[in-house]
C-alpha cells in the first residue's frame, strides 16, 4: 500500500538531528517560553519576511488569537461579521465563531479552490471587520484583489497559512501578505512539529504585542494581567525539533512540486481533472486534489489498486451539525467540490516509483 503521507518516513530524516534538539531542551531545564520559542520565532519572522512571530499551542489558536487581540483593541467587537470562505477546513470558521463574530461564507472559485474575490464586495454589510482567507492546499489565494476589497472597506485581512507555509504570492512569502496570519505545526502540515503547534505572524508591532499577553493568560508581565487571556504557548520541545525542520522546508517543498510536476504533467485521463496553477511559487502542495464525478468508484479504485487517498473534505462546514445556524444556506459550488474532490498520495519522500505507479493506475481508470 502507498500510505496518503509517510510521517515516520519524513521525520526519521531528522532523527540525529531531532534527538540532539530533544536533548538541548531537557538539559537546559527550562520547558515554557524559553531560549528555544524565543530562536524559533525569530527564524521564522525572517522565514516568513515579517517584522515578528508568536509561537502559540496550534493553528486554531492561532487564529482564535488574532481576532480576540483585534476585539481587545476595539477594532472588532463580538457580533461583527467576517468573510470566510465556505469549503474552507472547519477550523477557520471555528476560529471566527469562539470569538462571538459571525462567519459569512462566500464560495470558492472552482478553478484553484480559493475564495472567489468577484463574490466578495456583495457579502460586505456595515458589520463586515475583516476578510479570513484560506491558502487551501497550499495555494495562495487571490491577495491583489482581497487587499484591494479590505483597503475600500477598511477590512482587516487575515491569513490562515495552515497549509501553506512558504508558499510566495507575486515575490512575497504567505504570512506576510495580509495583516496577520496563523500557521498551523500539526505533524501532517507541510511544516509539521512532533505533536501540536502553531505561529501567528504580523508586522503590526501593536497586535504582536496584545497578542505575546493573550497566549499567556493576558500577562506581558509576570503576574500583571492586562487582559483575560488564555494558556496558548509553543512549547520549548516543539520550538527545538521546527528549528530543525524549518532549515528543510523549503527542499521539502520542491521534493513536493517534483511529484506535483509530474503528476501535472503525465496524468491524462478525461474521467480526472487535475488542479490548475496560478504559479509555480504560489502553490506549495500541501495536499494534490483531484476531482472526479464518480469519487466513491474512485476511491475504491485506487484502494484496490494498493493506493491510500484521502477526501479533503466530505461535507461542507456549513453542512455540519455544529453549524445548525447555517445547514439552509445555499453554497452550490462549494457542496459540488466536496462531493467530487479526493486527494492522492503527496508528500516528500514520496519516491519516483511510487509517484509513477500512481500516474499509471490514475492513466488506467475508467468510470
Ligand atoms: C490544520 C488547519 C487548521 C488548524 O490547525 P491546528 O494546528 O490543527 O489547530 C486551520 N486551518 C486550516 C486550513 C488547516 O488546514
Amino acid at each position: 500500500m502507498i500510505p496518503f503521507l509517510d510521517l515516520k518516513s519524513i521525520n526519521t530524516q531528522y532523527r540525529e538531528e531531532l534527538i540532539a534538539a530533544c536533548t538541548r531542551v531537557i538539559d537546559s531545564g527550562w520547558y515554557i517560553l524559553g531560549n528555544e520559542v524565543k530562536e524559533f520565532e525569530k527564524e521564522f519572522a525572517e522565514y516568513c519576511e515579517t517584522k515578528y512571530c508568536l509561537g502559540v499551542a496550534s493553528g486554531l489558536d492561532g487564529l482564535i488569537l488574532i481576532m480576540r487581540a483585534y476585539i481587545e483593541q476595539s477594532d472588532m467587537k463580538p457580533g461583527d461579521e467576517v468573510i470566510v470562505p465556505a469549503n474552507t477546513y472547519i477550523a477557520s470558521i471555528l476560529a471566527i465563531s469562539e470569538n462571538g463574530l459571525i462567519p459569512v461564507l462566500v464560495e470558492p472559485d472552482i478553478n484553484n479552490y480559493n475564495l472567489d474575490p468577484s463574490l466578495i464586495e456583495q457579502k460586505i454589510t456595515r458589520k463586515t471587520k475583516a476578510i479570513l482567507t484560506v491558502h487551501l492546499y497550499g495555494q495562495v489565494s487571490c491577495m491583489d484583489e482581497i487587499n484591494i476589497i479590505a483597503k475600500k472597506y477598511s477590512l482587516k485581512v487575515i491569513e490562515d497559512c495552515a497549509q501553506a507555509h512558504g508558499a510566495i504570492y507575486k515575490g512575497k512569502k504567505v504570512g506576510s501578505i495580509g495583516d496577520a496570519a496563523s500557521f498551523s505545526f500539526y505533524p501532517c502540515k507541510n511544516l509539521g512539529a512532533l505533536g501540536d503547534g502553531g505561529a501567528v505572524t504580523t508586522n503590526d508591532r501593536q497586535l504582536a504585542a496584545t497578542i505575546l499577553a493573550l497566549r499567556n493568560y493576558g500577562s506581558h508581565k509576570k503576574y500583571i494581567n492586562l487582559y483575560k487571556g488564555i494558556n496558548s504557548r509553543l512549547d520549548e520541545i516543539q520550538a527545538a525539533f521546527l528549528r530543525v525542520k524549518l532549515r528543510y522546508l523549503d527542499k521539502e517543498i520542491e521534493l513536493r512540486r517534483v511529484v506535483a510536476m509530474a503528476y501535472l504533467n503525465s496524468i491524462n485521463n478525461p474521467d480526472i481533472q487535475l488542479p490548475k496553477i496560478e504559479s509555480y511559487d504560489a502553490h506549495v502542495w500541501h495536499l494534490f486534489v483531484i476531482s472526479t464525478s464518480r469519487r466513491e468508484q474512485m476511491s475504491k479504485y485506487f484502494d484496490s489498486n494498493g493506493i491510500e487517498t484521502i477526501i479533503h473534505y466530505p461535507i461542507p462546514p456549513h453542512k455540519q451539525l455544529a453549524y445548525k445556524e447555517l445547514n439552509s444556506v445555499n453554497m452550490p459550488i462549494s457542496e459540488d467540490i466536496h462531493q467530487k474532490v479526493i486527494s492522492i498520495p503527496m508528500g516528500p519522500t514520496l519516491s519516483e516509483t511510487e509517484y509513477k505507479r500512481i500516474i499509471n493506475v490514475c492513466n488506467r481508470y475508467r468510470q
